[in-house]
C-alpha cells in the first residue's frame, strides 16, 4: 500500500512556500470539492503576490505521485530482503540504534548526515545541534555546498558577513542589473518577472547579461557579454578597469568603506580593456559600454548564481563582481548591492544556523575559539550524548588547513 497519507484537511487552506527554486514563492494548498489537491500562488505573499511559475503550479503532481514517491518509512531486514511498510517508531528506533552501535564502536566521526537547502530553518537548527552538539561530529554538510559555498565566502571576504545586502524591492529601484551566469528567467522565472516588470515601468533600466550561452534572459538585454567559459574574472576586471579609467568610481565611499583599493586596481590595470576583451572573446565596445551604464547609474544591482559559484574559483568569481559594487559605492543604498541567488528555497536559512560542517549557528564559525565556546555554552553540550566532557571540536582537515599544511 503506497497511498499518500491524509496531509490536509478537506476544504482547508494551508499557507506554505514553493520547494523548487531559491525565489521562496508562498503559494496555498488545499483540496478541491472531488478531494483533489490543489495550489495555487499566496496573493498576500510578498515575494510573488499570486504568481506561480509553471514548476510551482505544478507542485501537487510531486506531492500525490505514487510511482516513484516514498509516503511511508520503508525498512529492509536483511540485506537482499525487500523493503517493507514500518511505523515510524520502529524507523526511528532502528536508525538510532544502529548509529549508536557505530559511535560506540568507531567513534562519533562514523556517522553522518546529509541535508538539503530543501529544509526548514528549524529542521537545519535541529540536525546541527544533534550531529555537532550531542554526537560529537562535524559530519554534516548539505546540497547548499555545492550551491553556493562560494558566495558564502565571498560575501565574507569583501563584506565581513555572509548576509545578502539587498531585498526584490531593490529590483524596482535600480538603474542597472548586471547578471552574471545565470538564467533566471527559467531558473528563479517569478523574480525575473519582476525584473520584466521594473524594465516595462522604466524603459530605461539596463539590464546586462555575461553568459557563454544565448539564454532566454538575454532576450531583454541591453548588453550581452557572451563571454569564453571561464574568463569571468578578466572580465569582471576589466570593467572594473573602465571604469576607474572613466572616473566613475566613488572615492569618498572607497575611502571610508574599502580597503585595498590600491592594490585593485594594480591588479586590474595588469591587462588592458582590449587584451582582457580578446581573452573573454567579447567586442572591447560592449566593455565600454556596460562600464558606462554602471557608471551613471543610481542604482547597480550585480546578480548571479551557480554559473560562477560551482567553480574552483569560485569564491575568486563572486569577489570579482562584488568588487564592482564597492567600488562604485552601490551597497548599502536603494536598488543597489550585490544579489547571489540560490538554487534550494532555504540555503540562506540554513547559512544562518550552521547548515554546513564548517559553520555554527548565528553566522559563528567552527574554527574561530570563541564562538565554538559560546556555542557550546548554549547548548550545554559537555553535559549531554556522546561528547562526554568533550569540547566542539575542529575537524582534522580544518586543522590542518588552518597550519598551512
Ligand atoms: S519561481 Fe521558484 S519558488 Fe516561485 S513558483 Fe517558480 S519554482 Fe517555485
Amino acid at each position: 500500500m503506497n497511498n499518500p497519507p491524509a496531509y490536509f484537511p478537506d476544504h482547508n487552506k494551508n499557507t506554505t512556500t514553493c520547494c523548487y527554486c531559491g525565489v521562496g514563492c508562498g503559494i496555498e494548498v488545499a483540496k478541491d470539492k472531488l478531494g483533489r489537491l490543489m495550489v495555487s500562488g499566496n496573493e498576500k505573499h510578498p515575494v510573488n503576490k499570486g504568481m506561480l511559475c509553471s514548476k510551482g503550479m505544478n507542485l501537487h503532481y510531486t506531492v500525490n505521485d505514487a510511482s516513484d514517491r516514498l509516503f511511508y518509512p520503508e525498512m529492509r531486514y536483511g540485506r537482499n530482503q525487500p523493503r517493507q511498510r514500518v511505523s515510524w517508531d520502529a524507523a526511528l528506533e532502528r536508525t538510532a540504534a544502529v548509529f549508536k552501535t557505530f559511535i560506540e564502536k568507531y567513534g562519533p566521526d562514523s556517522v553522518a548526515f546529509y541535508a538539503s537547502g530543501q529544509c526548514l530553518t528549524e529542521e537545519y537548527y535541529v540536525v546541527n545541534k544533534l550531529i555537532k552538539g550531542f554526537i560529537g561530529s562535524n559530519n554534516i554538510d548539505t546540497n547548499s555546498r555545492l550551491c553556493m559555498s562560494s558566495a558564502v565566502v565571498g560575501y565574507k571576504m569583501s563584506l565581513g558577513e555572509d548576509s545578502v545586502p539587498v531585498s526584490y524591492d531593490d529590483l524596482d529601484v535600480a538603474d542597472v542589473i548586471f547578471v552574471a551566469g545565470a538564467n533566471p528567467a527559467w531558473c528563479h522565472p517569478i523574480l525575473w518577472r519582476r525584473v520584466e516588470a521594473a524594465r516595462e515601468k522604466s524603459p530605461q533600466l539596463k539590464i546586462i547579461v555575461s553568459d557563454p550561452r544565448k539564454t532566454q534572459t538575454c532576450s531583454i538585454a541591453n548588453v550581452h557579454l557572451q563571454l569564453n567559459p571561464g574568463t569571468d574574472i578578466t572580465l569582471h576586471h576589466a570593467i572594473g578597469r573602465a571604469l576607474i579609467e572613466n572616473g566613475d568610481v566613488e572615492a569618498e565611499f572607497i575611502k571610508h568603506h574599502t580597503e585595498g583599493f590600491e592594490k585593485y586596481r594594480d591588479i586590474v590595470f595588469a591587462r588592458t580593456v582590449a587584451e582582457a576583451a580578446s581573452i573573454c572573446g567579447v567586442e572591447e565596445s560592449l566593455i565600454w559600454e556596460t562600464a558606462s551604464y554602471i557608471g551613471n547609474a543610481k542604482g547597480f544591482i550585480t546578480m548571479w548564481t551557480m554559473g560562477l559559484n560551482q567553480s574552483v574559483v569560485g569564491v575568486n568569481k563572486n569577489l570579482s563582481l562584488i568588487n564592482l559594487n564597492l567600488i562604485t559605492g552601490h551597497v548599502g543604498k536603494p536598488g543597489s548591492g550585490p544579489l547571489s541567488l540560490t538554487g534550494q528555497p532555504n540555503a540562506m536559512g540554513g547559512r544562518e544556523v550552521g547548515g554546513l560542517s564548517n559553520l555554527l549557528p548565528a553566522h559563528r564559525d567552527l574554527t574561530n575559539e570563541q564562538h565554538r565556546a559560546e556555542v557550546e555554552a548554549f547548548w550545554e553540550c559537555l553535559k549531554a550524548g556522546y561528547r562526554q566532557n568533550r569540547a566542539l571540536r575542529l575537524p582534522k582537515c580544518l586543522k590542518r588547513w588552518m597550519k598551512g599544511d
